[in-house]
């Protein structure tokens, strides 16, 4: 007899799987039964709600129950297309049901049959047709489920195909990993039961339990994984550092350090530094820091301790403008306190690299600082004395490269630092493999900005502002979400279809684009200089239209948001966000923070015609308050996890170690998502490396979770 069939069993194991079926579905993810039943549907058909034909007239897909009129009929069109036809009827009128190349159809459809049809009906000429819809044989006592899932497929195994397949997988028995302690406090269905309902919901009020269930599991799972990370890694051991006194350092700033500072730079020290001079445990830091907090200075603290001991320090930035800004910041500063530092970019010229390489594996005296982009990760980077990485914005940054940089050295110290001012909650549960230092101090003098809401009737005195504040002297960022007109749609849901998420899906809107706003700007104000900065331009313009904006030649800088990070050039006085509602709150007060750097006073425009209520209030939480802790807490309210996740988090959480949260995405409760943290910080409490007998559930459960072998519970 066959051996039953498994969860991690190969889904060659199933019926009608042969081999082109497998790479098919391997091109999706799926390799085992266990990837079929997580498969989950992008959204419902809802079959449930029958139309009568003369109702269904508007173009939407809709439910028929149609009586076969006619015997199908198939010609051949010209070339190899083929049309099958036939006449269907309601109480209320009569259509021509056709498919196209579905000659097989003409077995299916006895006269007289009842089925239910799913399709638009289309009129050409006169007649209504309905061209190619599913179709399920009506059974009289009512059994045809309501809502039909919808999944993502491919040409080779199509939507039946996949329907069949994980019906199949379902079968298979489903073990509960979570206590059940945890799940009865937390109201949670069993897994088994999630898993059949969101495949196949029974009514929306299961599929939304269903998926309570399986966003808590994500958000748990995540936030153990973390945790039981940190607490069962043996950090490598690397030397440590002889006490340094930074006043030189401090002397040489323009300015005091704030409390904040000092807290963090005091921190660093204590990682870096054993007054025993015996080796430390490897520091792995980050530091959260709203735009402008003054992160940079902190993190030159670590790096004047690191090279005044003789050791090396690589600060790497996300983009080649912030690495050469962080170098024009550095680089004089420390020349005046004998730290050589130099920079390496992707564009930096073949001999000037070369003298960079053969400089930092120097076996004496090596280059002591380099800033660079992820130039820094080629393999012909080398040190001889690499003592600590600093990964900066690192939210850009995969974890791949994060670690990268650090795999540079045989053991050093890793500093990673964010601008993301992501509430506490979710810090601790991204970051629990690292130590958090946060600066919640802002330097002084630093000027609230004016932020005002508009929408597009506001465009001509929203011009004449531009122009008032040039001709004041300052200067202006404007911010588009696109650099030219689209083509592409950005419905990411048929709009017929009934999304997973409880969101809307989101309509085709009119982008703002780089190079129409431009075009329009100039003429409404020929007399300004404008420049357009945005991703696809060649690194050496973006830097000549940089140095343009920062010498004050040009006025106003119209991008995408590839300003938003680091750059600073205090006579900006006006930010202009068009349309506003596409961006996270956190991303806003982020490229908001461009401004209000220098003497003058300073505005954001918040450009939207967006008239939600949700994305009303969100985009008034940025006109009441400046701070960036304060705005993402109401971030996460307002919105729930599920859409914080996907704007300000998203790429934070997807490096916190590979881990793929699919469906944490549509959550929009907070609570849960605070249940799930605190159940798993509960948990690890009890068992900190998951060793007893009866966490092997749910190591188990992780390993599905990570696709990162680096960070797999052995
Ligand atoms: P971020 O945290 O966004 O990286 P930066 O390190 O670039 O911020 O600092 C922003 C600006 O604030 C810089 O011009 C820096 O010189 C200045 N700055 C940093 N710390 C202080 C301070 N304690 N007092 C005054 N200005 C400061
Ligand atoms: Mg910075």
């Amino acid at each position: 007899m066959k051996r039953a069939l498994q969860l991690n069993d190969s889904v060659r194991h199933l019926n009608g799987v042969g081999e082109v079926r497998a790479t098919a579905l391997a091109k999706m993810g799926i390799h085992t039964i266990r990837d079929l039943v997580r498969h989950f549907p992008r959204g419902y058909e809802n079959r449930g709600n029958i139309r009568l034909l003369t109702e269904g007239t508007d173009g939407a897909k809709s439910a028929f129950l149609l009586t076969v009129g006619t015997v199908p009929k198939t010609v051949r069109l010209k070339g190899r297309l083929t049309i099958t036809k036939f006449r269907a009827f309601d109480e209320s009128g009569t259509i021509d049901v056709v498919f196209y190349n579905q000659d097989y159809v003409r077995q299916v459809f006895q006269v007289g049959s009842i089925y239910r049809f799913w399709g638009t009906l289309n009129q050409t000429k006169s007649k209504w047709t309905l061209s190619s819809p599913a179709y399920e044989p009506y059974r009289p006592n009512g059994s045809l489920p309501d809502y039909i899932s919808v999944y993502s497929a491919n040409s080779a195994v199509n939507g039946k195909i996949l329907q069949g397949l994980i019906d199949m997988a379902l079968a298979v028995p489903i073990e509960d990993y979570l206590p059940e302690d945890i799940r009865l406090r937390n109201h949670l269905p069993t897994l088994s039961w999630a898993l059949k309902q969101i495949h196949h919901p029974d009514t929306p009020v299961f599929m939304e339990l269903a998926l309570k269930r399986l966003v808590f599991d994500e958000l748990f799972c995540m936030s153990v994984a973390v945790s039981a990370n940190r607490s069962r890694e043996s950090l490598p051991r690397v030397p440590s550092c002889s006490p340094v006194d930074l006043s030189p350092l401090l002397l040489a700033l323009p300015y005091q350090l704030t409390g904040a500072q000092k807290r963090v730079v005091e921190e660093f020290k204590n990682d870096l530094i054993s007054p025993q001079r015996t080796p430390v445990s490897a520091m792995r830091r980050i530091l959260i820091g709203d735009v402008g907090s003054g992160k940079t200075v902190c993190a030159m603290a670590a790096m004047y301790t690191i090279a005044k001991n003789g050791y090396q320090v690589a600060l790497m930035a996300p983009t080649e403008i912030l690495a050469t800004q962080h170098y024009h910041d550095i680089a004089p500063l420390f020349k005046q306190l004998g730290i050589q530092t130099e920079l390496l970019l992707g564009s930096t010229s073949a001999k000037e690299k070369r003298r960079i390489y053969a400089g930092l594996i120097e076996p004496e005296a090596p280059i002591s600082v380099v800033i660079g982009t992820h130039a820094l990760l080629n393999n012909k980077v080398e040190f001889s004395k690499l003592l600590l990485t600093i990964t900066d914005e690192q939210h850009r940054f995969g974890i791949e490269q994060r670690n990268a940089l650090s795999d540079k050295a045989s053991a050093a110290h890793l500093l990673v630092m964010s601008a993301t001012p992501i509430p506490r909650s979710l810090a601790l549960a991204l970051y629990g493999d690292l130590s958090i230092s946060r600066l919640d101090e802002m330097p002084p003098g630093r000027q609230k900005v004016d932020t005002f809401v508009v929408n597009e009737s506001f465009r001509e005195r929203l011009n004449g502002f531009i122009e008032k504040q040039v001709e004041a002297g300052g200067q202006v960022y404007v911010v588009c979400p696109a650099i030219e007109e689209q083509t592409e749609d950005v419905v990411p849901y048929d709009a017929d279809e009934v999304p997973l998420t409880s969101m809307q899906p989101t309509r085709r809107r009119p982008m703002k684009n780089v190079q129409e706003y431009a075009q329009q700007l100039q003429a409404a104000l020929p007399h300004i200089t404008i420049g357009t900065l945005h991703g696809k331009m060649k690194s050496a313009e973006k830097e000549a239209i940089m140095n343009g904006f920062v010498g004050g030649d040009i006025q106003v800088l119209i991008s995408t948001t590839v300003i938003e990070v680091g750059v600073n050039v205090p006579n900006a006085c006006l930010m202009v966000i068009e349309n506003a509602e596409n961006f996270g709150l956190s991303q806003l007060h982020q490229l908001r923070g461009r401004v209000g750097r220098g003497n003058r006073k300073s505005y954001c425009i918040l450009v939207s015609n967006f008239t939600g209520d949700i994305a009303r209030q969100r985009l008034d939480v940025m006109t009441k308050t400046n701070d960036g802790y304060e705005i993402a807490e109401r971030d996460l309210a307002l919105r729930g996890p599920g859409d914080f996740f996907s704007s300000a988090c998203n790429s934070e959480m997807r490096q916190s170690g590979g881990f793929n949260l699919r469906l944490a995405k549509c959550c929009d409760d907070p609570s849960l998502m605070h249940a799930a943290f605190q159940e798993a910080a509960a948990y690890i409490q009890k068992d900190p490396q998951l060793t007893l007998p009866e966490s092997a559930p749910i190591r188990e459960e992780l390993t599905y979770y990570f696709n990162s072998t680096e960070n797999s519970i052995s």
